[in-house]
């Protein structure tokens, strides 16, 4: 809808500006109030002038909002805003980030399609497709996420789809976004990046050359632990199909969540620089310490893709994992010793956290599948929150003081 205030200055042309900009500004139509912060349109449904009003929105002749499950200005707000941060011609947000990689294939595969996994995905994203979307029958397969070559004869003549967890979880395992599209492109497939571990702050994979890209905003975009979200981004002949899932299958995002992950999105940037630096601090006295086997951490020069981190990223991340010695009894001891770092399996928070992989996030596979994905009973996860570095650093070493 168009107002007296969008043809003004204060809704000027945003081509051309940078992300902190648009991360402020970008999607904002107010209304004639002239309210100068995001107003929250907390309502399910829309009255019309006439019935012929009535008619011709439902009809589509006429723009504007009939009902929350199709439109609501603050849900679209977000989407333009997050559009505009990750270089989308068109974002839909959704209910959770489960939401959006089910809208994603419920939208763009159909029964016989062959579709190509990360083997190291979120733990949920592997049950979608195994327990639910093979029984449509969608093929599904999972490959290593690092070596591109290894990609190639994993592809089939139905393969549509590649998805895709850069930076994985626990591990911060890459791939190149890049090289990876230009394959899936001559291979006739989508690429979708899940980019909840680096949000646009730090990695742009539209920009690399996939398709497609996923968000849980309930990490980083929201960051302090408040709201469930997700975003679809991409191209709008696609996103279209978004759409259509999405207003008939439901799974939308309240305006309070789009609310609470537009006024996130305007200190995402400065919050990942954050979580970044106090990752990095850590990772580098982690390595440090007796006890500590391994440190899993892309900002550290022993990481076997820093150079491709370096290249593809903005930053390292705030995810960082550790082996201790003594195995799986030292790993639990470490994390009942901490005071101050919230035992969760959660990330993306404020609020720093600490997780035994093998037997939480990843203990639903056999021994033998966390060990081909590398997780190791003596794992130990860290996502780095915004506390004082000294304090975490502290809290760790409380952990060290007991293996
Ligand atoms: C949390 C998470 C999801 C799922 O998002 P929800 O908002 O919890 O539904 C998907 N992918 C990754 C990488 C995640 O960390």
């Amino acid at each position: 809808m168009t107002t007296d205030w969008d043809a003004g200055r204060l809704d000027s042309d945003l081509s051309g500006v940078g992300m902190d900009t648009l991360a402020v500004r970008a999607g904002q139509h107010r209304s004639p109030e002239g309210e100068h912060g995001e107003p929250l349109f907390f309502t399910s449904s829309y009255v019309f002038r006439s019935a012929a009003d009535a008619a011709a929105r439902f009809a589509g002749e006429v723009p504007g909002n009939v009902y929350s499950r199709y439109t609501n200005p603050t849900v679209r707000a977000f989407e333009e805003r997050i559009a505009a941060m990750e270089g989308a011609e068109q974002a839909v947000a959704t209910a959770s980030g489960m939401a959006a990689i089910l809208a994603m294939v419920m939208s763009l595969c159909s029964a016989g399609d062959h579709v190509l996994v990360s083997r190291s995905v979120f733990g949920a994203t592997v049950s979608l497709f195994e327990k639910y979307l093979k029984r449509f029958g969608l093929e599904v397969d999972y490959v290593p996420l690092t070596e591109v070559s290894v990609w190639e004869p994993a592809f089939k003549a139905n393969t549509k789809l590649v998805f895709v967890e850069s930076p994985s979880n626990p591990l911060a395992e890459l791939v190149d976004i890049a090289a990876l599209a230009d394959l899936c492109h001559a291979k006739g497939a989508m690429l979708a990046v899940d980019n909840c571990f680096c949000t646009p702050a730090l990695q742009q994979p539209l920009a690399l050359g996939a398709d497609i890209v996923i968000h849980s905003a309930t990490k980083y975009i929201d960051g302090q632990g408040r709201c469930l979200g997700g975003v679809v981004a991409g191209r709008s002949e696609q996103m279209k199909e978004v759409v259509g899932f999405l207003r008939t299958a439901g799974p939308t995002l309240s305006p309070f969540n789009a609310w609470v992950f537009l006024k996130g999105l305007e200190t995402l940037r400065l919050r990942m620089q954050a979580h970044c630096a106090s990752a990095q601090i850590l990772a580098d006295w982690l390595e440090q310490q007796s006890g500590v086997e391994k440190v899993y951490y892309a900002g550290l020069t022993s990481h076997p893709q820093h150079e491709l981190a370096k290249r593809q990223q903005k930053g390292f991340g705030a995810v960082l994992s550790f082996e201790v010695a003594g195995g799986k009894e030292a790993a639990w001891r470490f994390i009942d010793a901490t005071r101050l770092i919230s035992i969760t399996a959660n990330l993306g928070d404020s609020k720093t956290t600490i997780t035994h992989p093998g037997s939480t996030t990843h203990g639903r596979l056999s021994p033998e599948d966390r060990a081909t994905a590398g997780i190791q009973d003596s794992l130990v996860r860290v996502a780095v929150g915004l506390e004082d570095v000294e304090d975490l650093k502290a809290d760790l070493a409380r952990g060290l003081a007991v293996l």
